[in-house]
C-alpha cells in the first residue's frame, strides 16, 4: 500500500526514499538494487527490507473504497 514513514525497527525515515528507489529501478532495470539502497543510506537490513518488500497496491485498491 502506501510505504510507512519510519522503519518499524529502528525508526529511521524510510518514506522520502521509496520514489527515489523506483524512480531508479525504472530508469536503470539491470542496476542492482543493493547498489541503488547503498546509494540513498539505507545500510541496515530493517530499513532495506522496508524498501524491498513493499508492494505498491493503491492504485488497485482504490476503486474499491466507494
Ligand atoms: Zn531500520
Amino acid at each position: 500500500m502506501l510505504i510507512p514513514v519510519r522503519c518499524f525497527s529502528c525508526g529511521t525515515v524510510v518514506g522520502d526514499k521509496f520514489e527515489e528507489f523506483e524512480r531508479q529501478i525504472k530508469e536503470n532495470p539491470e542496476k542492482d538494487p543493493k547498489i541503488i539502497l547503498d546509494e540513498l543510506n539505507l545500510r541496515k537490513v530493517c530499513c532495506r527490507r522496508m524498501i524491498i518488500s513493499q508492494v505498491n497496491l493503491i492504485d488497485t485498491v482504490l476503486p474499491y473504497n466507494q
